[in-house]
């Protein structure tokens, strides 16, 4: 599924995120950037050693931040490493902390000239963000971003499975009326 927003392409396809040939993919990471499971876990196994040797110079990055390192292995170039909050009933900060990491991750690929960028759907595995309200912040960060900054060819969301696909599309539908491709 496509849309045209500002001059770039917004894409939500289902599948697995390692796979992805955009110059860049963001790894929903932990703050000591210490690797785990779900999409950090199989970012990890796919790219190889190289990712965790540069993490672990970098050290961590805290709820919000985005660091950069190396793809590996990966078809991508780079693996841009943000933290998502973990959700603590939503009145912790939360909706700020999850658009923060798309934000800062948007604007560390946009300082390194990457021109293409593909997101996992933050927070909502291990970190227990309810889907729908994850998927509506993401979809209108991503999307303010590009309206705001045509520096991108491709950026959208690589979702594990058909529910996450259907949540992300429905919010996409609502926030981009009219806009698709
Ligand atoms: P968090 O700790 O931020 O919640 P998780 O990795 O546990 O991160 O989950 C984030 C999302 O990534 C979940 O929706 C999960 O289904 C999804 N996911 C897991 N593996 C992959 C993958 N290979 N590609 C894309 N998404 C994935």
């Amino acid at each position: 599924m496509e849309f045209k927003v500002g001059k770039s392409v917004f894409f939500l396809e289902e599948g697995d995120l390692t796979l992805q040939e955009t110059e860049a993919i963001v790894n929903a990471a932990n703050s000591r950037l210490a690797g785990g499971g779900g999409v950090d876990g199989a970012i990890h196994r796919a790219g190889g050693p190289a990712i965790m040797e540069e993490s672990r110079k970098i050290g961590g990055c805290p709820t919000g931040q985005a660091v950069i390192t190396t793809g590996g292995n990966l078809k991508a170039k780079y693996v841009i490493h943000t933290v998502g909050p973990i959700y603590q009933g939503g009145s912790q900060g939360e909706a700020r902390l999850l658009a923060s990491a798309y934000h800062e991750s948007l604007t560390l690929a946009h300082k390194k000239g990457i021109r293409s960028l593909a997101f996992p759907s933050l927070s909502t595995g291990a970190y227990g963000y309810p889907l729908e309200e994850a998927a509506r912040i993401a979809v209108k960060t991503v999307a303010d971003y590009l309206r705001q900054h045509p520096v991108f060819d491709r950026v959208g969301f690589v979702l594990f499975g058909n529910q996450a696909f259907q949540t992300y599309a429905q919010a996409a539908s609502k926030e981009l009326q009219s806009l698709r491709k």
